[in-house]
């Protein structure tokens, strides 16, 4: 990691948009990038999440961040949004799209809104963003699209109906993005995170937990900055060659 603010940054010069950067895994994409020279910035639904990760890092590097409040399911206002961002930071590099929510449930007891909630997030929000940001990328240097996508749109789960077809769905939308704007070399591909210590795992009863934990090869949960560092890796120049994939960040559980 880099010193911060000494301008040896591997992402000097670079502007990233991390969506859902107020809290858990985006905080921590949008801190390490910040840390590597990057500007970047953070998109939440609640302004007071995402200025508050703004502020943390803008105390060590001034001015690097800038936080942005926004329903990303909200097609019409995550298109301004996207003016307003090129227009703040003068272009865009990387787009991170993170922002999700679960709503679980068995299918039989599953609310309508429950399905279209966790799908407008988490999958036309990854619509929404690429949509407005790809104009900016098409122009940039080294653009790169990451989606954070599920190891539950890989294998299921069952009370997960909705996220687990949200998660799939950006899976498949990954790959369309990759070969869309390869002739313009944007990669575009996904993370799949396993079980990650965050708020949306903080609440899963004890036995659940320790299921999941018997699943996993390397017998741990993961944290946030093990999918911060599969996205700086995929962000960089290193991973010019790397589109369409699908990176499971997950301990051996789905291999
Ligand atoms: P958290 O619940 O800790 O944080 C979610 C973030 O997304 C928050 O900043 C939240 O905003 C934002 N967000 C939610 N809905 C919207 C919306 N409609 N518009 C804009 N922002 C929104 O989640 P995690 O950090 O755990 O998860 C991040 C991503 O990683 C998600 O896509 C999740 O599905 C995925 N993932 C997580 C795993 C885990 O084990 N934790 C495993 C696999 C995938 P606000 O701060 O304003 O509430």
């Amino acid at each position: 990691m880099a010193l911060l603010g000494s301008g040896m940054g591997k992402f000097d010069n670079r502007v990233a948009v991390v969506t859902g950067g107020g809290r858990g895994i985006g905080a921590a994409i949008a801190k390490a990038f910040a840390a590597e020279g990057a500007r970047v910035a953070v998109v939440s639904r609640s302004l007071a999440s995402c200025s508050a990760v703004a502020d943390e890092i803008n105390v060590q590097r001034p001015g690097a961040a800038t936080a942005y409040a926004v329903d990303v399911a909200d097609h019409d206002a995550v298109q301004a949004l996207g003016k307003q961002i090129v227009e703040d930071f003068g272009g865009v590099n990387i787009l991170v799209n993170n922002a999700g929510v679960t709503r679980d449930g068995l299918i039989m007891r599953m609310k309508d809104e429950d399905w279209d909630t966790v799908l407008d997030t988490n999958l036309k929000g990854a619509f929404n963003t690429v949509k407005a940001f790809q104009r900016t990328l098409m122009r940039a240097e080294d653009p790169r699209i990451i989606q954070i996508a599920s190891v539950i749109g890989l294998i299921g789960n069952a009370g997960q109906a909705n996220y687990s077809a949200s998660k799939a769905g950006l899976i498949g939308f990954t790959k369309a993005v990759a070969r869309e704007l390869s002739g313009r070399k944007v990669t575009c591909n996904a993370i799949a995170p396993g079980f990650i210590t965050t708020d949306m795992t903080d609440d899963l009863p004890e036995k659940v937990r320790e299921d999941v934990l018997g699943k996993i090869p390397l017998g741990d949960f993961g944290n946030v900055a093990d999918i911060a560092a599969a996205v700086l890796f995929l962000a960089s120049p290193d991973a010019r060659y790397v589109t369409g994939q699908v990176l499971a960040v997950d301990g051996g559980m789905t291999m």
